[in-house]
């Protein structure tokens, strides 16, 4: 008998393998859609990540456009019938273009001495929310320094997050279901939903509360590290989800609740970056569909009358496979009269901070976004992801659009 021969096991970008150039995922790509170029499609990524890989390409600038101008979307992992891991790939290719180039200075300061410690994180945050309610900003506005001495920073300054001071919650702290409770949550607070959106960390907390669970919130929690790692600042997002490892109860609690579906699919996929965490990362679930799972909707009894549209964040629909849940507790709110918009499984273009890095490209895919929005003729527009809410509150500014923009907490909580 001739002995088994050992195979070597696959690195994660050799996924590669998996691809058999069929295209069905070109379509589904938002920098293909805008730029025509097969370089700038998936396919057209794994074929140079497998060029690399083979040593038949150099990393070059241009190889390193084409890997960065994706905006790790994952819709083409929706759309592979071949189950090609994208995002890891390409997650995993960054890191080592970095290890080879080394990361732009400002991005590694940030992710490695601001977004690992809460209160710096908390310190920034509130200082841009005293730029914008000192009028500072209304003064660099209407006097148009900034884009004349430096217009990249202006063209930044345009997409500052609308956040007035608003209260997260208490790390450290259980907040109780009214009467005896069904069960137990822990709650991922996160960096900026606590810091920029606590209005929608305290309405989750509510919703839970109301559903009938208690809801622990652990301390010493940090960033979920998903922009570290979309970066290619692997150790850097293994260092944030080794400390989140070690403050999360997994015994005793029915999930880890996270409202932020980055940070959701961020913390379901820690067994890539860390041996042990599935025990963990199996409990992640975003408040979305633990709350249809719950029956919520039979909680939904005061009215909210509008017509309200659901925008998919990529890592909820593409990442964690949740579409229908936002949708059926939408429906249930008594009022809504729901429509379902053109294209809204599409990206908005926001992806961490691809609007600050690849800003003309993203702005073109979030004004064919908002013309859709705008043909749907919503009163409301609900999401579920930071991003994506900042980018689309952007976009109604931009496009002159009367119409709200919310996290989805924070429309249910309208409804009980
Ligand atoms: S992750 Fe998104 S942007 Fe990147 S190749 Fe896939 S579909 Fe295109
Ligand atoms: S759909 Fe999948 S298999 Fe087909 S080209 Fe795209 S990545 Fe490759």
């Amino acid at each position: 008998m001739s002995p088994a021969v050992q195979e070597e096991p696959r690195t994660t970008r050799q996924g590669y393998l998996d691809c058999i150039h069929c295209g069905l995922c070109l379509s589904s790509c938002p920098t293909y859609r805008v730029l025509g170029n097969e370089m700038d499609s998936p396919r057209g990524r794994v074929h140079l990540m497998r060029a690399y890989d083979e040593g038949r390409t150099p990393i070059t600038d241009t190889f390193v456009e084409h890997m960065f101008r994706c905006l790790d979307c994952r819709a083409c992992e929706t759309a592979c019938p071949s189950g090609v891991r994208f995002g890891t790939m390409m997650e995993d290719m960054r890191g080592a273009i970095l290890d080879e180039r080394g990361a732009d200075p400002l991005t590694r300061f940030v992710m490695n001495h601001v977004f690992p410690y809460p209160w710096r994180f908390h310190l920034a945050a509130r200082l841009l929310q005293f730029y914008r309610q000192s009028g500072l900003q209304s003064l660099v506005r209407a006097t148009g320094v900034l884009a004349r001495i430096a217009p990249g920073y202006a063209a930044a300054e345009a997409m500052t997050p609308e956040a007035p001071l608003q209260t997260g919650v208490q790390t450290g702290h259980t907040y109780r279901a009214a009467g005896r409770a069904r069960g137990t949550v822990a709650l991922f607070s996160g960096c900026v939903m606590n810091s920029l959106l606590g209005d929608v960390n305290r309405a989750t907390v509510a919703l839970l509360n109301r559903a009938g669970f208690d809801v622990a919130v652990p301390d010493g929690q940090v960033c979920c590290g998903a922009l570290a790692n979309h970066a290619g600042l692997r150790d850097t997002a293994r260092g944030m989800a080794r400390k989140n490892l070690g403050r999360f109860p997994v015994e005793g609690v029915d999930a880890v609740i996270v409202n932020a579906s980055g940070c959701g699919a961020m913390l379901a996929e820690y067994p890539l970056l860390v041996e042990g965490a599935e025990a963990f990362s199996s409990k992640v679930q975003d408040v979305s569909a633990f709350l249809a799972r719950a029956s919520f909707d039979d909680a939904l009894t005061r009215p909210v009358r509008a017509r309200v549209g659901y925008d998919d964040p990529c890592h909820l629909l593409h990442a964690q496979g949740v579409s229908r849940p936002p949708r059926d507790l939408l429906r249930a709110v008594p009022g809504v009269e729901f429509v379902e918009v053109a294209g809204a499984d599409e990206c908005c273009g926001s992806a961490g901070v691809y609007n600050l890095t690849h800003r003309e490209l993203s702005m073109e895919i979030l004004d064919r976004k908002m013309e859709r929005v705008r043909a749907a003729s919503l009163d409301i527009l609900v999401t579920g992801n930071p991003g994506c809410l900042f980018q689309l509150r952007y976009g109604a500014r931009r496009h002159g659009l009367d119409l709200e923009v919310t996290h989805i907490a924070e429309f249910l909580h309208r409804a009980v």
